[in-house]
């Protein structure tokens, strides 16, 4: 039983690839929620924020590097857009490999939450 963003990552499942570097990877969202919802997440597989610790801090930052990079890539970095990370069950998340969700592509997002 394979990790589907790590075989994503790899190219044995197909996506949508949005940005590259040697660190993370993005891709459009199978179920998109907004006109723009890019997933990015990192080489590294890491199951939530829970595995992180100081010493790979450096996950983040690589992570919202990419986030800057999808942004820009999709025109959205300017009017603005909404970064999640579902944590856990409880958290909504479903793939347990860590990713940031990019949504945008509106003039309003909406609420921050559902009543
Ligand atoms: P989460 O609930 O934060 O774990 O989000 C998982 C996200 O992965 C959902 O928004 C799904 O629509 C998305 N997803 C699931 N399978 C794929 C896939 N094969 N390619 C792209 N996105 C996917
Ligand atoms: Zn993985």
């Amino acid at each position: 039983m394979g990790c589907l963003f790590c075989n994503i990552i790899e190219g044995k499942t197909p996506s949508k690839k949005v940005f590259e570097n040697d660190r993370v990877y993005a891709f459009h969202d199978i179920n998109p929620q907004a006109p723009v919802h890019i997933l990015v997440v990192h080489k590294t597989h890491t199951k939530d924020i829970e595995e992180t610790s100081a010493d790979r801090a450096h996950i983040f930052s690589d992570l919202f590097e990419g986030v800057k990079e999808v942004a820009k890539l999709t025109g959205i970095a300017e009017k603005g857009y909404r970064v999640i990370i579902n944590n856990g069950p409880a958290g909504g998340q479903i793939i347990w490999h860590m990713h940031v969700h990019v949504l945008g592509g509106k003039d309003n997002m909406g609420p921050m939450m559902a009543k």
